[in-house]
C-alpha cells in the first residue's frame, strides 16, 4: 500500500489515517491507554495519526480543549509512546511541536508489565499462605502472627482482643488472577515459579 503524496503534506487529512488500527482494536491495549491518559485524553490516545501532527491540529480535529490534548500528549511522551520535534517559525519566532505517535512497542511493554504483575502476585500468594494472620475487628487492622504475639493478642490501638483471620478468600482471588494472567501470557505455572 502506498500513500498519496499530497495526503502526507496535509496533516489534518493525516489524522484520518489510523496508523495502529489493529493494535487499537485490542481491548487490553485500549484499557492500558485509558489507564495512562484517562477519559479526557482517550480520544487523543485512541486516534493516533499516521505521521506528524501538531497539538492544535489534534484539538481541532477531535474537538477537544488544547490543554487536554497537550496533557495527553505529554503522558504518552513520558511513557515512550510519542515523540516530538520543535520547529521555529522564522518570522514570528513561534515554536511548533510536531508530534509522532510511537505505539510499536505497546505489546512488548504490556507483556513485561503482565509478567511483573504475575511474579508479584505469586510472591504475595506465597506470603499469604506462609503466614497466619490476626485481625482487630474494631480497627480493621491485620497483624502477622509474630506481631500479634508481641502485642499479647491485643490491638495496640484500641486494646480489643485480636482474632484469627481466615485469608482463604484473598488467596482464592489471587489464584484466579494468577491463572488469568498465566493464560493471557501463555505460560504454565511452573515456568513462572522457576523464573
Ligand atoms: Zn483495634
Amino acid at each position: 500500500m502506498s500513500l498519496v503524496p499530497e495526503l502526507l503534506n496535509d496533516s489534518l487529512a493525516d489524522t484520518h489515517v489510523m496508523a495502529f488500527e489493529e493494535l487499537l482494536n485490542d481491548p487490553v491495549i485500549q484499557k492500558y491507554l485509558h489507564e495512562l491518559v484517562g477519559p479526557t485524553g482517550m480520544p487523543v490516545a485512541a486516534a493516533p495519526p499516521d505521521g506528524e501532527v501538531t497539538d492544535e491540529e489534534l484539538a481541532e480535529e477531535l474537538g477537544l480543549e488544547l490543554n487536554d490534548v497537550r496533557r495527553a500528549l505529554f503522558i504518552l511522551y513520558e511513557n515512550d509512546l510519542a515523540s516530538y520535534r520543535r520547529l521555529r517559525d522564522e518570522d514570528s519566532g513561534w515554536l511548533t511541536y510536531l508530534w509522532t505517535f510511537e505505539y510499536e512497542t505497546i505489546p512488548e511493554q504490556l507483556e513485561s508489565e503482565m509478567r511483573r504483575l504475575l511474579e508479584a502476585l505469586e510472591q504475595r500468594k506465597q506470603y499469604e499462605n506462609d503466614n497466619e494472620f490476626y485481625l482487630c475487628g474494631h480497627c480493621q487492622i491485620r497483624f502477622e502472627f509474630g506481631e500479634a504475639m508481641e502485642f499479647g493478642f491485643e490491638c495496640p490501638q484500641c486494646g480489643s482482643q485480636l482474632e484469627t483471620m481466615d485469608n482463604n478468600r484473598l488467596v482464592d482471588a489471587m489464584e484466579m488472577r494468577i491463572e488469568e494472567l498465566s493464560d493471557e501470557l501463555n505460560v504454565s505455572r511452573e515456568e513462572v515459579v522457576d523464573a
